[in-house]
């Protein structure tokens, strides 16, 4: 099978995206999978911190590593915006395909300095053990919670959008694979509606900074600037909040609509067909399918 930075250089040739998606419990997995194998495209299921810590940094390892395998399919598991080098290690070491070093609250030079940390151990576990693990890291705020907003959180505006130098500086002193820029991107949904993108700073950085991009924030972004986004330089697209949303409504209508049920897999089922729906949505138009 291909290596997730095989199946990136692909999507960027096709002009398509990978879905990066959220999970905290194994009937997300298998939401997200569902959709993924009707469609026949690779995905990458994320764990941030606090849903890595939920669901067991290795039970996730161990399933997602299970279907690929089991199924030959393309399924990689990144973890999510991890805020420490300790974090980032105990995920790579068990056998993440990729980590987030999330260092973007830190001055400039402390950010490269932690980020430039990660770069390194993953080249030397990459020599060791045969693999191709893979660093991204942010640049440029977009906020930090996937929940449903009432405003642009603070400290997010056109200031803190990421600089097409700036990009390139950063990717040349750290060497990551990967960047998540700031481009009119939040993390989570703002209920009146998302910002738009800013397609032209997407163009730029990609040309610049030499990297393929991701997208985070990909809820409640128009599908048309995905699609726009995707052809200036987006080679990965995150949704997470979408997902949440999806699981909560179907939850409650069912259990609202029979209170006397107490079998998790009958009451969970709804909630497992609302994430494929919302995934395979998504992934028809990351695909261009
Ligand atoms: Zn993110």
């Amino acid at each position: 099978m291909k290596t997730l930075r095989e199946y990136i250089k692909e999507a960027e040739e096709k002009g398509v995206a990978i879905g990066h998606f959220n999970i905290s419990n194994i009937e997300a997995l298998h939401g997200i999978y569902n959709a993924a194998k009707k469609l026949n495209v690779p995905i990458i299921i994320g764990v941030s911190e606090g849903e890595e810590e939920f669901i067991g940094r290795d039970e996730v390892a161990i399933l997602v590593r299970m279907i690929r395998e089991k199924d030959n399919y393309p399924i990689f598991l990144n973890a999510d915006h991890h805020y420490s080098f300790e974090s980032v290690k105990l995920a790579l070491d068990i056998g993440y395909d990729s980590a987030i070093i999330d260092a973007v609250k830190l001055p400039l030079e402390e950010n490269i300095a932690l980020t430039k940390r990660c770069v390194d151990y993953v080249k030397e576990l990459n020599q060791k053990e045969g693999r191709d693990i893979l660093i991204e890291a942010e640049l440029g705020f977009i906020g930090q919670s996937s929940k449903l907003l009432d405003v642009i959180p603070e400290g997010v505006s056109e200031a803190t959008m990421t600089k097409p130098e700036d990009a390139k500086y950063f990717v040349e002193q750290t060497g990551i694979d990967l960047l998540a820029p700031s481009v009119g991107n939040i993390h989570g949904m703002v209920k009146s509606g998302n910002p738009r993108l800013d397609i032209k700073r997407i163009r730029e950085i990609r040309e610049t900074c030499g990297v393929p991009l991701v997208l985070h924030g990909g809820s409640g972004i128009a599908d048309e600037d995905f699609t726009n986004a995707i052809k200036a330089g987006i080679s990965i697209i995150h949704i997470n909040t979408e997902i949440r949303v999806a699981y909560k409504k179907a939850l409650e209508k069912y259990l609202k609509e029979n209170p006397s049920e107490i079998a998790p897999y009958k009451i969970l089922k709804p909630a497992v067909e609302a994430i494929e729906e919302v995934v395979y949505n998504r992934l028809k138009l990351f695909n261009n399918l």
